[in-house]
């Protein structure tokens, strides 16, 4: 695997400022003197950027592939810890209260967030029950957890917990589901309110403040300005030029084996990146016939049995006129997860074949890819709701099946793949007019 030749600063420069309508600020443009060592490798493609003043509120995108590359201001460290202490706080109530109760036959119904989880486990689901407790509990537990750490660490200076729970922070933040689990207690109200009543509970109140704060913690923390504080990027100097980027602090050095400032193993692809996604979704591919095929969920309604793939789920949903929850289901539970299997089977494939044209495009599907990832797990999280609240024996009972299962397997793994993949290898037979043009030069 080669690494793109460094282009130099000042046609970096130009770049910015003459064909990048992403770039946040025209101010970039002026007169801007280069030096080497505010050269920085974009994380999505490699391209050599010039780091520049930006002001608050604004963000500096790559002119090529169009990541973010750093936010503008200085937004204080000491905000995320106290955002962190308050998310660690709401967990209390969101966890412990229950969210919504029903009166079903005459009976009262609470339902915890935990409770869904253990009533999955005691019935025999107990990898469906961990998936459910890790996306909508764990993960954000642990991130917000991690961010407690991370600031203990950073002002003692302790280094082994500070560089572990930063890669908690960045490893799991896309894991935190808890909107996800919003959106499914709503739709499981829709689908409840022709059985019984629903009673909001506090643990809503105390599971939607939990939502917005950690939405608010997640898009103000970035693990560059954590390693910025732990030691500048501008006290690096390096007499090479810089051409490869760690994947993990962000700095951008020259070739090594470990990363100078938090020694992490340097390398310009992530390695096997096409072969691990590769068998990753074949994988998903395999499990996602089970998945559609055999019943996902169970209703017992007066000892007759009625049993649900995804599409008759769907299809019972329209016939009982909830258009709206109907195309939701669909688009989550069928079009997405078919959609990334093949989104990112067609990035392999032009990145196999070399393919010269369409990069951006290519960019924008795992963009997309990416962030729409976590919404298929949305069926499993409205079946787990559906199971605690919908449980009178013979009379109404609702249990998941199988087909649950294998759906679990093909969000875990479609996740896993677009995870797997180095978007830096979608650029690199990159040759662009003017590129070639700087090379010359
Ligand atoms: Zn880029
Ligand atoms: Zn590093």
């Amino acid at each position: 695997m080669t690494s793109p030749s460094l282009t130099t600063p000042l046609s970096t420069q130009h770049q910015l400022s003459t064909k990048s309508p992403l770039t946040a600020e025209s101010s970039l443009t002026t007169e801007h003197q280069c030096d080497s060592s505010s050269v920085r490798l974009c994380q999505g493609c490699e391209l050599p950027v010039d780091k520049m003043d930006i002001p608050h509120g604004k963000s500096a995108y790559c002119p090529r592939c169009g990541t973010q590359l750093y936010r503008g201001g200085t937004p204080s460290l000491s905000g995320n810890l106290a955002i962190a202490i308050t998310c660690l706080l709401l967990f209390i109530p969101s966890h412990f209260f229950e969210f919504i109760s029903i009166r079903l036959i005459g009976v009262m119904i609470p339902a915890t967030l935990p409770s869904g989880v253990f009533t999955l486990m005691g019935e025999g689901f107990p990898l469906l029950g961990l998936l459910i407790l890790f996306c909508s509990s764990i993960a954000p537990l642990l991130v917000c957890s991690s961010v407690l750490i991370t600031h203990v660490s950073l002002r003692f200076k302790i280094f082994v917990p500070f560089r572990y729970s930063l890669a908690i922070i960045q490893t799991l933040k896309h894991w935190m589901m808890l909107d996800v689990f919003l959106v499914s207690v709503a739709i499981s109200c829709f689908k409840l309110q022709d059985y019984s009543d629903i009673f909001v509970g506090p643990g809503l109140i105390g599971l939607i403040l939990l939502q917005l704060c950690s939405v608010l913690l997640v898009s103000r923390i970035s693990v560059r300005r954590y390693w910025e504080a732990w030691a500048k990027e501008s006290d690096y100097a390096f007499a090479e030029s810089k051409n490869v980027h760690c994947h993990n602090c962000h700095l951008s050095q020259p070739d090594g084996h470990a990363c100078v400032r938090c020694h992490h193993e340097l390398y310009h692809r992530k390695p096997y990146s096409v072969q691990k996604t590769w068998a990753l979704l074949f994988a998903a591919t395999v499990a996602i016939i089970p998945a559609n095929v055999i019943p996902i969920s169970i209703l017992i309604t007066n000892g007759q049995r009625l049993e649900d793939t995804i599409l008759s789920g769907v299809a019972s949903l329209i016939n009982s006129d909830m258009y709206g929850i109907a195309v939701i289901i669909f688009v989550a539970s069928i079009v997405v997860p078919v959609a990334k299997i093949l989104g990112l089977a067609y990035i392999l494939i032009c990145i196999q074949t070399k393919r010269a044209v369409y990069h951006r495009q290519r960019m924008t599907i795992y963009f997309i890819v990416k962030w729409v990832g976590k919404w298929s797990v949305m069926d499993l999280f409205v079946i787990s709701i559906m199971m605690t609240l919908v449980d009178r024996g013979q009379i109404l009972n609702f249990t998941p099946g199988y087909g649950a299962v294998a759906f679990g397997v093909v969000v875990v793994l479609t996740m896993l793949a677009a995870e797997s993949l180095d978007p830096r290898l979608i650029w690199d037979n990159y040759t662009s007019k003017d590129e070639s043009v700087n090379e010359q030069q």
